[in-house]
């Protein structure tokens, strides 16, 4: 948090009347179908987030509970900070719009049926994992498809909506899921598919969606299927490349991520996986940390720093955070991962190749020579 209030102020100075408060774009326009329970987000941070507004098992919204939740996490929210939302990155203090009631980001990611095992992802790694408790998840288990037709119904959706799918457990499994995908298209909203890309959906393969203002967040993490089926347990690497590539002649936004861990920082695997980024359609590379570990250790920020300067090099669009090193603003990490790939020497011709990437000749020789540096720089160091 950035300033601090008195105790005890309202919030009613806030919303509605123009005054400042402590809040964020989920908490005044958010709304999660999450396993069991309606949440006001899905971000995750310091291994908190997700403030639950109630427990939920399908069936009509409570448009009044989900309001009155939200005002108490509100009112905690000026004296302190709700214990989901403390230390959030998200939580600012300004002047918000007054509320219309409408919602303009949905969370989809009521059910935790995955075709992969990543060995990052909770529902390897937490004991509250659905492997531990089958039976108590199958009975969570409920439609969305009912509550979002009365969100439409009820016109409480507003124009421009985002709808965020997934993240943790696989949207393209759900069972409303290709019904959905296709009625928010038609509908333009933007989409945000949180998928691990093995499964396409119908509507894609037979390019009855228009994926204009659909888009793809799928973790790779491999330049290899060896290191893929090690990470994950299943042999789909190459199924996943073909599926983003056809996701891009469809039309779709494609941003391909890449979790750095101690088992993918290699310069080789990394290497590879950037041709493989150039030989599917060139999505955008999206680098970051398991979310779990964010004191990074020296091998995998100079993976971070060789990965950016590897997709520069070809020319390429490289981002980094998002999700594990935005957990942790105190960290500061995007800023040691800056400095890493500063000090490595190609680095100056890497930026360049990419500032001149659409410049017709002249970029495929500065692309050569960046990367032939990149090659030499290896070599030696
Ligand atoms: S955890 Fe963060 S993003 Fe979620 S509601 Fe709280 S402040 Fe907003």
């Amino acid at each position: 948090m950035n300033e601090t209030l008195q105790p005890g102020t309202s919030i009613s100075s806030g919303p509605g009347t123009g005054g400042g408060f402590y809040s964020c774009r989920w908490l005044e326009g958010g709304l999660c179908f999450s396993i069991g329970a309606l949440r006001a987000c899905a971000e995750i941070h310091h291994g908190r987030g997700e403030p639950k507004l109630m427990d939920y098992a399908g069936g009509p919204l409570d448009f009044d509970g989900i309001c009155k939740a939200k005002d108490e996490i509100h009112r905690q929210n000026q004296q302190g900070g709700h214990p989901a939302c403390k230390g959030c990155p998200n939580l600012v203090f300004q002047h918000w719009p007054a509320r219309t009631g409408k919602f303009d980001w949905i969370g989809i990611t009521h059910d935790a049926r995955c075709n992969l095992e990543c060995n990052y992802c909770w529902l390897q790694w937490a004991d509250y994992a659905p492997r531990h408790h089958s039976a108590l998840y199958r009975k969570m288990r409920y439609n969305v498809l009912n509550p979002i037709g009365e969100l439409l119904a009820k016109d409480l959706l507003k124009d421009g909506a985002l709808i965020d799918w997934g993240g943790g457990g696989e949207p393209t499994l759900f069972d409303e899921f290709d019904e959905l995908l296709a009625q928010f298209s038609r509908r333009n909203y933007t989409q945000w598919l949180h998928t691990n890309g093995v499964r396409a959906p119908a509507g894609i393969l037979d390019g009855t969606t228009d994926c204009s203002n659909i888009h793809i967040l799928c973790s790779v993490d491999a330049g290899t299927p060896e290191t893929y089926r090690r990470l994950k347990t299943r042999d789909e690497y190459q199924t996943v490349w073909r599926n983003l590539l056809l996701y891009r002649r469809r039309g779709a936004h494609v941003v391909v991520k890449y979790i750095v861990t101690e088992e993918n920082c290699s310069r080789s695997e990394i290497r590879c996986f950037v041709q493989d980024v150039e030989r599917h359609g060139k999505p955008l590379v999206l680098a970051d940390i398991d979310h779990r570990y964010p004191d990074v250790s020296t091998a995998i920020r100079a993976g971070l720093a060789f990965m950016k300067l590897t997709v520069w090099s070809s020319g390429l669009d490289f981002a980094f955070g998002e999700t594990g090193s935005d957990s942790y603003p105190e960290k500061q990490i995007p800023l040691m991962v800056e400095k890493s790939f500063r000090s490595q020497w190609p680095a100056s011709f890497a930026e360049l190749s990419y500032r001149l990437r659409h410049r017709r000749w002249i970029a495929s020789v500065s692309r050569m020579l960046a990367r032939g540096l990149v090659r030499v720089y290896e070599y030696f160091f």
